[in-house]
């Protein structure tokens, strides 16, 4: 055998590499936590290139190319990391994870990961439990934009008429969406070649929820055009505000229509396991599909998405592929070859991540983290509410939250200008990480509250530091 791969494959290294990782890795954690490092140390792209071939060039060791990889990427455990929507994984999913990456086990076919195969449908069984799917069925899937591209394909399957996947599609299809949806559903429906009448965008009310009332309006509109509307997806909730929609409206009218009705609850689909929260779902068990992201707000590592269908065949229906090498004809349905319902052909044992918390913890886990979460939004609304230097954009329903700094002298254009520049201040500072959206053409910043170490007491402290930041803004563009 070759030196270096006798080496590479020595039991005896990978755990002393292991060990060297994870002491790394702990110590790294333990200076989070205390804030003794920063949650982002930013450099821009030009100088973090510079640097990394400097370090390069030096022959660096392991150990010191992990630190360096860590140096420079932002900190999801850091309590003041309140950015986008990914989950500061539980350390117990990295190490799950470890497992995952050695095994690599396939699992597009049964016996290329019997026990990946197994746990993942234990959890899809957990899960249609979960939203009241009694016959429910389906899969797991590399994130909730191809979740969402795979629902589209079985709702195609399922009511566009014709066998489109056989035949190619000669109608021209739509499907409606709130124009607060994620723009991955856009995406779907454009990369199905529905074109921009494929995608039907209904305006949102005041509290930014889909106005369902008019729904059968911009049905008749599409028929009109020669454009058949098979499908109505609700946003649970949608990313910029984190407001959900009306899903028992949503449901009554993809009923009255004979739509398919799909919810995406990437983002918000756990809070079903929150005693207080799970109302904001009500409606979901109607839908047709439901998928919702582990990696969001269930703590695990990305990507990880379930796909969770009501009517079990309906899983099967989106690639009607036949793949002789993989599959022999018999099984053509059988739930254990799951690439027959996947994009994916080679797919990691993804769903471990959430079996083990799941399964070592207990589902008061997710209740206990979205709920936290939740509320901590709400408490951060209160205190922006009662602050005349801030205006909340809306009460939120979820832990994702818009505010702007204000002051009455500026116009609106001067304040997206200075909250713009206030995020960009607060991004470059390293000292919390926080992001911005546009709502009514006006510029927002953001939170979502994704960290359940972050607390009261670190909102408090970052209302005084944007503050602290606005005035110095303020003081430099003064002079
Ligand atoms: C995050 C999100 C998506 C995209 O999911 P990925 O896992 O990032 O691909 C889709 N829809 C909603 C509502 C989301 O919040």
């Amino acid at each position: 055998m070759e030196a270096q791969i006798a080496y590479i494959f020595d039991p005896e290294k990978f755990y002393k590499s292991g060990k060297d990782m994870l002491d790394v890795l702990t110590q790294y954690l333990k200076d989070i936590q205390q804030d003794t490092i920063s949650v982002n140390q930013w450099m821009s792209s030009s100088d973090l290139s510079a640097q990394w071939t400097r370090i390069l060039s030096s022959n660096p060791t392991f150990k010191e190319l992990v630190s360096c990889v860590i140096d420079h990427s932002i900190h999801l455990h850091h309590p003041h990391y309140i950015g986008h929507q990914v989950s500061a994984p539980a350390p117990q999913v990295a190490v799950v994870d470890m497992m995952v990456s050695l095994l690599n086990n396939g699992m597009g076919v049964y016996e290329m990961g019997a026990s990946g195969s197994i746990i993942e449908k234990i959890m899809v069984d957990r899960f249609c439990q979960s939203f009241g799917y009694q016959t429910g069925s389906g899969f797991f899937t590399s994130g909730g934009t191809l979740a969402n591209l795979t629902v589209m394909l079985a709702a195609r399957q399922s009511k566009g008429l014709t066998d489109i996947w056989e035949e190619g599609a000669d109608l021209k299809l739509a499907l409606i969406v709130s124009e607060q949806a994620h723009y991955c559903v856009d995406r779907a429906a454009r990369i199905m070649g529905w074109g921009s009448k494929g995608i039907i965008k209904i305006p949102v009310d005041d509290d930014y929820k889909m106005r369902t009332e008019l729904i059968p309006d911009y049905i008749s509109q599409a028929e009109k055009e020669g454009v058949k509307v098979i499908a109505i997806v609700g946003s649970a909730p949608s990313t910029s505000t984190g407001k959900y929609d009306d899903l028992e409206r949503i449901a009554s009218y993809a009923e009255e229509y004979n739509l398919w009705f799909h919810v995406d609850a990437a983002h918000g689909g756990p809070a079903i396991f929150s005693g207080k929260y799970k109302a904001l779902l009500k409606g979901c068990e109607r839908a047709d599909s439901i998928i919702l992201d582990t990696h969001k707000m269930m703590l695990t590592s990305a990507l990880a998405t379930a796909v969770l269908f009501k009517n079990a065949e309906d899983s099967f229906s989106a690639f009607h592929t036949k793949a002789h090498y993989l599959w022999e004809d018999s099984q053509e349905y059988d739930w254990d070859n799951l690439a027959q319902r996947t994009f994916e052909c080679t797919k990691q044992m993804i769903a471990l991540r959430v079996f083990f918390l799941w399964q070592l913890y207990g589902v008061e886990l997710f209740d206990q983290h979205v709920t936290y979460l939740f509320d901590l939004a709400r408490k951060f609304g209160t205190m922006i509410d009662a602050d005349d230097d801030f205006e909340m954009f809306l009460k939120p329903d979820s832990n994702i939250i818009c505010f702007r700094w204000v002051a009455i002298d500026k116009t609106d254009v001067e304040l997206d200008e200075f909250n713009q520049h206030l995020r960009r201040t607060v991004l470059e500072d390293g000292q919390y990480y926080i992001v911005q959206t546009v709502l009514n053409n006006r510029t927002w910043l953001r939170l979502s509250l994704m960290n359940p170490l972050t607390t009261e007491a670190h909102l408090d402290s970052l209302i005084s530091y944007l503050k602290q930041k606005a005035k110095e803004i303020s003081a430099v563009s003064n002079t």
